[in-house]
């Protein structure tokens, strides 16, 4: 069996702005984050980890930031592409796992609502689909609340 799994990492700063875009959810806060696209963390993490199960580069080289087509642009377009990166290269996405590391806003009250978003974008079940947060009690630049973080892991399975 070919099975793989792959890891994505991404930090947006913050800057000023009432709502902040996570895991393709919009969530009133007292700050934005900053990035060319919507700056969804979760979803950057989430779409480079299946590019690095496929060894396929990362959505840097896919997207990048300097092309003025990207600019603003609903990161469900990113995710979207790596999923179908994947299933062309005959793997099935059998679960994906990912995690917000901020202070605020509170990611707990989200949570299922981001799950369900996330794998009705990835069309998977919700029961392959997790995200979940913690702070870095209030230590570096998240606990600072300079910024969001966000990891994330996929296992794809050759079907
Ligand atoms: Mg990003």
């Amino acid at each position: 069996m070919d099975i793989r799994c792959g890891n994505g990492f991404d930090v947006h700063a913050f800057e000023p702005g009432d709502h902040v875009v996570l895991c393709g959810l919009r969530i009133p806060h007292d700050k934005a984050l900053k990035g060319h696209s919507d700056a969804d963390v979760g979803m950057h993490a989430v779409t480079d980890a299946i590019y690095g199960a496929l060894a396929d580069g990362d959505i840097g080289q896919h997207f990048p930031p300097s092309d003025p087509q990207w600019k603003g642009a609903a990161s469900h377009i990113f995710l979207e592409h790596a999923v179908a990166r994947a299933r062309r290269r005959g793997f099935e996405i059998t679960n994906m796992d990912c995690t917000l590391i901020c202070e605020r806003p509170k990611i707990g009250p989200h949570a299922q609502a981001m799950r369900a978003e996330m794998a009705r974008i990835m069309e998977l079940p919700l029961d392959r689909v997790s995200v979940k947060a913690t702070t870095s009690e209030r230590l570096g630049f998240t606990g600072r609340e300079e910024g969001i973080a966000a990891l994330a892991t996929v296992t794809l399975v050759a079907s």
